[in-house]
């Protein structure tokens, strides 16, 4: 227990049971799928007071009454799958777990759009719309744990995100509890912008309206090629077949799929392309232009037989890491022009020993998810430097005009690399005006002073620390 009396007491008062601070609830909730090393506890106090289980809209708006009252910071989770720090505590404070927030579902095939309560799982999502004809538009890989609100207020991308864009262009209404407890609805664009990416320092997302379409067949290609060069010449030319998703890895990431399936893809560049087809001759057609383009353009096309199943390991690309102990990993948005150079230059910096994946999200960007794994235990301290090697590769992607794939903790302080200065400013003064006294999310999105250094921001802690020790 760690809150002081007054406010604990206010805490079980309000939510008896759905407030618990007990030492393993608080440790649960002190992590999200990175395991941090202990050293980071010099700089982050990431164990939460406590945590309140949310079951209604009301509970959110009690929470901030007490937490205003109080000045206790606030910190919204759901799935916890982003891996960015955004969900975790930065100066304790009680987190608010909303996956028991009521669900809602509610379509509208007129208007081609579904509402949902933020916890919605996006499997269980997609499940419901097929059942009634319809499909998400884009979706995440963390399909089967990521929910629809932790994507919107992470600004996330991911499958299908080449054709109907990412999570800002399908979502077109959103519900949310302001930190100063009113309950308002924002369906302009300058509100949603500033919402996705958000991190939860704006308020807590309750509900959402996005975008869906009809649920059409898929039809699957695929490509080798021998250099990252190469790959980046032949992603631009599938650009006119109107692509649902292109899937892309690095030899690395080949030779662990070989070695965790049946599979015996060449260890080149592997890309997986996806089209919407409605009838026979559409397919067909895509087949003879997917393969005239890729024989136009250093590619080598891959045999039928070697995809067949492959696109449902689009959602297992952790599962790969089942026999690995440790693991960290990276994601950054890089324009496709630049992304030979920077992939290269991660592929050197690890010296060969790192598995990339990669997803187009529009025509211009490329999307790359990369990790290193361990077999073994490793030390803390081996943990730390591996780490800040990652931190200094990332923070070299603004250098080829790229960006973290979004701020949540850890880097926290490049939202004006994501989104710009005028919506830096933008942001700055609406947080401002509806939470004065920043109780919402504190550390997330703009870089905060550090505890035992007031003096320095933890951006600029982190980038010494890495060129020191990365
Ligand atoms: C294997 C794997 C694959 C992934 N693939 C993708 C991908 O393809 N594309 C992609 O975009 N992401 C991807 N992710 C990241 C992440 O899984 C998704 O973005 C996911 O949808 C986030 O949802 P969540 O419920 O886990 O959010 P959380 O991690 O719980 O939260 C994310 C952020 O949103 C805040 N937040 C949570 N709930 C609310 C709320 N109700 N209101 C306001 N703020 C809130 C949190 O404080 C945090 O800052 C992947 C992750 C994994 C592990």
């Amino acid at each position: 227990m760690t809150l002081k009396t007054r406010a604990r007491s206010k805490f079980s008062r309000a939510f008896g049971n759905n407030f618990q601070d007990t030492l393993i609830i608080r440790l649960l909730y002190s992590r999200d799928i990175v395991a941090l090393p202990s050293i980071t506890k010099l700089v982050v106090s990431n164990i939460p007071d406590g945590v309140v289980l949310i079951k209604e809209i009301d509970d959110i708006v009690k929470v901030f009454q007490i937490a205003n009252d109080e000045k206790i910071p606030v910190i919204p989770r759901l799935g916890g799958t982003s891996g960015f720090g955004g969900c975790l505590p930065y100066k304790k404070g009680v987190v608010i777990d909303l996956k028991g927030l009521k669900q809602e579902f509610l379509i509208d095939p007129g208007d081609l759009s579904v509402t949902v309560s933020s916890p919605y799982v996006f499997s269980d999502l997609q499940r419901s719309l097929n059942m009634q004809g319809f499909s998400l538009c884009s979706y995440p890989s963390s399909l089967y744990s990521g929910t629809i609100g932790g994507w919107f207020a992470q600004d996330g991308s991911g499958i299908g995100a080449l054709k109907y864009g990412g999570s800002l262009d399908q979502v077109k209404e959103i519900e949310v509890v302001l930190p100063t407890g009113e309950i308002k609805n924002f369906s302009d664009e300058d509100k949603l912008s500033l919402f996705a990416g958000s991190q939860g320092t704006l308020g807590i997302i309750t509900k959402l309206k996005l975008s869906v379409k009809f649920n059409t067949p898929l039809s699957y290609k695929a490509c080798t090629y021998d250099s990252a060069k190469d790959l980046v010449v032949g992603l631009k030319s599938l650009n006119n077949l109107d692509i649902f998703s292109i899937w892309v890895m690095n030899p690395k990431q080949v030779a662990l799929l070989n070695s965790t399936s049946d599979y015996a893809l060449p260890e080149r560049y592997l890309v997986i392309v996806s089209k919407e087809v409605n009838y026979k001759e559409e397919e067909s057609e895509f087949y003879a232009n997917f393969n005239q383009t890729i024989r136009e353009n250093k590619g080598q096309i891959l045999d039928d037989r070697y995809i067949k199943d492959i696109w449902k390991h689009r959602f297992r690309t952790f599962s790969l890491l089942k026999n690995t102990k440790t693991f960290l990993f990276g994601e950054a948005i890089i324009p496709i022009d630049k992304s030979d150079q920077y992939i290269k230059k991660i592929e050197t910096f690890f010296n060969n020993q790192i598995q990339i994946e990669g997803t187009m999200i529009s025509p211009e960007k490329l999307s790359l998810l990369y990790f290193v794994k361990e077999k073994d235990e490793i030390s803390d301290i081996k943990t730390a430097m591996l780490f800040m090697k990652f931190y200094k590769i990332m923070k070299k992607v603004v250098k080829y005009k790229g960006h973290p794939y979004t701020t949540g903790l850890w880097f926290s302080g490049y939202y004006k690399h994501i989104y710009g200065n005028e919506q830096l400013l933008s942001y700055k003064a609406y947080k401002k005006s509806i939470d004065p006294k920043k109780i919402c999310n504190p550390g997330k999105v703009i870089s905060p002073r550090l505890k035992i250094f007031p003096l320095m921001k933890l951006k600029t802690a982190l980038k010494l620390a890495s060129e020191v020790i990365g």
